[in-house]
């Protein structure tokens, strides 16, 4: 993978641009995907964002998102797009797996790929160029580094902002992550200069929930979270009876794993969701709890230090029961003892 800056003097050449991310994009897959798309709009490029599946309705208000193509609904569209692009921009994944039935067309598409991602162990083989920093709160904010040093600062705008602006705090927690450092400070400044309303992002993405998911919350943490006060964790699963139950869509689960790190001493949180396909896991820490690597050894899994995913093709069971057998195993080696 060579540098993203080798790109910079290509791309005043006009070309036709795919941009694509993780499967069920956050607030920073999309709003980098996005951002991006303004950017290389305006740059004189041919632009077209691809998500491999849907995503939470929460986030159908950013600038640009009525024009994502889902892959799932789209395929032979979008695979004559990916197949015809001079450039494949992916961004906020770190392996070509996280973009699920994309990767095989990914794999097979002529143009010159570009990582821009903060994940750790990026499968950097796969791509033609790129920058991968895990130190980074986010894509979003790579993004704007991009544009800041491709010498296109001044095209910020008001649209960019919205988009750059929900990642940031989606990937920060709202700037409380040890991740919001300086920069990132000084970047949401440069983004109120050009017009954010940042109350507005945060409504759109924290205030746009119906009732039955508050009360799915509620029904979680009084019957479906178990803490471990030996090991510092806690545990929610959800089986599918409780996703039907209470109507729940993609998104609805988003930032539920967060809640049991409110308790005090609590270093761990997990949750696993009975989806259709498959068993999926999230998992939180705080300090030197490095839960990438926890997902990675026993939940086909990654991500960051302090936040990662992961999956088991197991039942709920089974795979509440592996969770419970590592972490007597291994909560010492995690620091979680
Ligand atoms: P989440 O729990 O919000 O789905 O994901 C937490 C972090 O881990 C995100 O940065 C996400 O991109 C990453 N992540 C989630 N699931 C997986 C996975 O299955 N594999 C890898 N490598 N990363 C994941
Ligand atoms: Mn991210």
């Amino acid at each position: 993978m060579q540098p993203i800056e080798q790109i910079y003097t290509r791309l005043d050449q006009p070309a036709k641009i795919v941009i694509t991310t993780h499967q069920k994009p956050d607030p920073d897959a999309m709003g980098s995907s996005l951002a991006l798309y303004h950017l290389l709009v305006r740059w004189g490029h041919q632009v077209t964002v691809i998500s491999p599946t849907n995503w939470a309705s929460f986030l159908d208000w950013m600038p640009g998102a009525d024009k994502v193509l889902n892959y799932e609904i789209t395929r032979e569209k979008s695979e004559a797009i990916i197949m015809a692009a001079d450039w494949l921009f992916c961004l906020d994944f770190n392996t070509p797996i996280r973009t699920k039935h994309l990767s095989p067309v990914l794999a097979k598409a002529p143009g010159s790929k570009v990582l821009i991602d903060h994940h750790q162990q990026p499968a950097v083989d796969f791509f033609q160029y790129g920058v991968s920093d895990t130190g980074k709160s986010s894509t979003c904010e790579m993004v704007y580094d991009f544009m800041v040093s491709s010498g296109k600062a001044s095209w910020l705008d008001t649209d960019m902002a919205q988009c750059l602006y929900a990642g940031l705090i989606g990937d920060t927690g709202s700037f409380r992550f040890p991740a919001a450092g300086a920069s990132v400070h000084r970047m949401a400044a440069h983004l109120k200069s050009v017009g954010l309303n940042h109350t507005l992002v945060h409504e759109h993405i924290y205030d746009s929930f119906l009732e039955n998911r508050l009360r799915f919350i509620g029904h979680v943490l009084t019957n479906r979270m178990e803490v471990f006060y030996e090991f510092n964790t806690a545990l929610i699963y959800v089986p599918k009876s409780d996703l039907l139950k209470y109507d729940i869509k993609t998104g609805d689960t988003e930032g539920l794993v967060n809640y049991p790190l409110s308790i005090q001493g609590i270093k761990m949180a997990a949750i696993v969701i009975d989806r259709d396909e498959e068993r999926k896991w999230s998992f939180r820490s705080k300090g030197n709890v490095d839960v990438n690597t926890f997902a990675r050894r026993f939940f086909e899994g990654g991500g960051h230090f302090n936040a990662a995913g992961g999956r088991s093709s197991a039942s709920l069971e089974d795979t509440v029961k592996t969770f419970k057998k590592v972490l007597r195993e291994h909560a010492s080696e995690f620091q979680l003892t």
